[in-house]
């Protein structure tokens, strides 16, 4: 552990479950490879995939409709919310705040509508195709029929989760017609357990970490061999259903004339668990907005797994319990030791850095969007919203030569879940924010 801390000086607060920032030497370093094992093309292709089932997803969840079948999420400005923070800190903040709303996201309430809809999607479409049941150009609305549904029976999905891609996976999955199996740690939220449950899923329960729910789903998957496993290890679908994420909040950006160039930087704030949504949406930004977006991840103190992995190289290697950092968080959505080792390998080339927040930050960031935008999101999703002040206090700035730039700027913070979290749930969310602001 020594020798560890000597190489990688943060290494020390992290075991100390200190809030850190870290500023990543590969994105700048000349010798950083920089190639990708996907393109810009594998983007386009999946929203493609995307539009292809837009009319199956516009009648299976009616929510869907208003957006003809596509699943995205509003892009909102917080502008009484950057003058509480601002008011809070101290702090003047160059640029405008805004938030991804994909708490409001159909069908999951979260991000991983994004990922985890587009694999489950994917892999049926797979089927249906190999069994001549449907061509690409046809009305994808034939989903809906009760032979596909027989069809999709024999094979059975299986995930692991921490509560959101179960949700995610789950709900898709169920309405195709496929048996479901989630895997979860016991500690999961009950009522994401009890919802799935409601839809017909099986649920497994595993005392311990999200990595041996994960470790158990994969192996019982696999053993059947009409199985697929979601693996949010690993997955490449999922990452590629998130990076579509991009191409969406360009045309977000067009339409609202916000430029995003060398003069106007975009910084987006991305919460991490695995580290498959923020990838994946990093991955599409870099290729839409080239050198003009930075990408800052964001963990909790105790689960700075994606950090750790791209701060040492190690990626999936390691895990937070090797440096005695526990995952124990209350960013369930964010709680995972181990990060994917998909992702990690593409972030670590791109993202500018990442930095790591307290639970009791996130409950006070959650009550003061509530208070001064009337917008609810879960813990999780509130990390990103310090990002903008946390970038001023760091060498990131004079690094990258943004000093007379941010003014003109643009903060994206992604507000990653949050719609599907019951009422009295949200309410003890808010009032914790609530105290610990009052302190
Ligand atoms: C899953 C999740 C994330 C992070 O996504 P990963 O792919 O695990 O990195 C962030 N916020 C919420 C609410 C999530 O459910």
């Amino acid at each position: 552990m020594q020798e560890w801390a000597m190489e990688y000086p943060l290494i020390e607060s992290m075991r100390d479950l200190k809030p850190v920032t870290w500023i990543n030497p590969f994105a700048k370093k000349e010798e950083t490879d920089r190639s990708f094992p996907l393109t810009k093309m594998d983007i386009i292709e999946a929203e493609k995939l995307w539009q292809r089932f837009a009319p199956y997803l516009a009648k299976a969840f009616p929510e869907t409709k208003p957006l003809n079948g596509i699943i995205e999420s509003p892009l909102r400005e917080i502008s009484h919310f950057k003058e509480a923070l601002e008011k809070h800190h101290h702090e003047t903040l160059p640029g405008t705040f805004y938030l991804k709303c994909d708490h409001e996201l159909p069908i999951s309430g979260s991000v991983k509508a994004r990922g985890g809809v587009f694999e489950v999607l994917k892999h049926a479409e797979k089927l249906a195709l190999e069994n001549g049941m449907i061509t690409k150009e046809d009305n994808y609305e034939k989903f809906m029929e009760p032979q596909f549904k027989q069809f999709f029976k024999q094979y059975t999905i299986g995930v692991g989760s921490t509560g959101n891609l179960a949700l995610s996976i789950g709900t898709i999955s169920a309405e195709l017609g496929f048996t479901v199996d989630v895997h979860m740690s016991s500690d999961a939220k009950q009522w994401k357990k009890d919802l799935l449950r409601k839809k017909g899923v099986r649920v497994h329960e595993y005392d311990g970490d999200f990595s041996v729910a994960i470790t158990q789903g994969r192996e019982k998957t696999e053993e059947d061999p009409n199985g697929y496993f979601v693996d949010d290890e690993d997955s490449k679908a999922l990452f590629l259903g998130y990076s579509v994420a991009a191409l969406r909040l360009k045309a977000q950006l067009d339409v609202k004339q916000i430029t995003v160039d060398e003069k106007h930087p975009l910084v987006v704030y991305l919460p991490c668990g695995v580290g498959g949504s923020p990838g994946g949406i990093a991955f599409g930004l870099k290729q839409v907005f080239g050198d003009a977006v930075h990408c800052i991840f964001v963990e909790p103190t105790h689960s700075p797994s994606v950090l750790l992995g791209m701060m040492t190289e190690r990626h999936e290697k390691l895990c937070v319990q090797d440096f005695g950092i526990d995952n124990k968080t209350e960013a369930d959505g964010l709680a995972v030791g181990r990060p994917s080792r998909f992702a990690t390998e593409i972030s670590q080339k791109l993202v500018g850095g990442a930095y790591t927040i307290e639970d009791d930050e996130l409950y006070k960031l959650l009550t003061m969007l509530a208070d001064r935008e009337g917008i609810y999101v879960e813990p999780s999703a509130a990390a990103g919203l310090i990002g903008p002040l946390k970038l001023m206090q760091s060498g990131y700035v004079k690094e990258y030569g943004l000093e007379s730039q941010l003014i003109n700027g643009t903060h994206i913070a992604w507000s990653t879940g949050g719609a599907l979290v019951p009422e009295e749930e949200m309410k003890v969310f808010y009032e914790k924010g609530k105290s610990l602001l009052r302190r």
